[in-house]
């Protein structure tokens, strides 16, 4: 199966247009969360997830902040404001849709979770020391992962010392190891100081990842944005990738 990996939409619809048409056909397609905050189309962002084709979706910590499973004071002031404006915002059936979303899930032997195997909703997988501690709670030969906006990859040797870490370069496929934790990026907002929308192809058979990046029309996001009385800091990183 040719499957989409991708995360971290943030309610960017115009990122994850780009996203799909880029991807083209996929016979799956495998979310790991944080389909709303930061943005500005929270309801059309889950509605369009729902015609891809088997479509498999983790919940992410912005997603259980605005179901109040997680309490918005742990996040920094201005994501609090886009939480309470995607709760203000969201209708009762598209918080239904993030309501049944579990915080994991195995499929064969890979894992899928938003932050971690250790804390599948809110740890950062930002140094080989997390990460190479982390691969004591995986379960299976793979985990792929969403929460740091950051494409990488994280690779555990025989040895199980320490992981290495390797930042991808857009178009490059690699073959899967075990032991590897991949994430394909963000969506809606990435944060390696390239805007351009991320997301990974899986090709569950062949045991092949491919990275991408596809640009998109960043500056209608940010109008809708400035529409919807969002945070400055948060229209303005769109454009510089952070
Ligand atoms: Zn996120």
């Amino acid at each position: 199966m040719r499957i989409l990996v991708f995360s971290d939409i943030h309610a960017n619809l115009t990122a994850l247009e780009a996203v799909l048409e880029n991807a083209g056909c996929v016979d799956a397609a495998w979310c790991l969360g944080d389909l709303v905050g930061y943005g500005p189309d929270p309801n059309e962002c889950i509605e369009r997830l729902q015609d891809l084709p088997n479509l498999e979706c983790i919940l992410g910590n912005h997603d259980a902040a605005t179901l109040k499973q997680i309490d918005s004071a742990m996040f920094n002031p201005e994501a609090r404001n886009a939480i309470h404006w995607t709760q203000n915002t969201l209708n009762a059936e598209n918080l239904k849709f993030l309501s049944i979303l579990p915080q994991k899930m195995i499929y064969n032997d890979i894992t899928l979770v938003h932050g971690s195997p250790r804390q599948p909703v809110w740890e950062y997988l930002l140094d080989v020391y997390n990460a190479t501690k982390s691969f004591e709670y995986l379960e299976t030969p793979y985990c792929f992962v969403g929460h740091t906006h950051i494409p990488i990859l994280y690779h555990l040797a025989d040895d199980r010392n320490s992981a290495k870490l390797y930042i991808p370069k857009p178009g490059k496929g690699l073959s899967l190891q075990p032991r590897m934790i991949l994430n394909p990026g963000s969506v809606g907002q990435p944060r390696d100081r390239d805007p351009r929308a991320a997301y990974a192809i899986l090709d569950d058979q062949a045991r092949s990842w491919e990275f991408y990046r596809v640009e998109y029309d960043i500056q209608s996001v940010q109008r809708r944005m400035e529409a919807a009385r969002l945070s400055p800091r948060h229209i303005q990183r769109l454009s510089a990738g952070w």
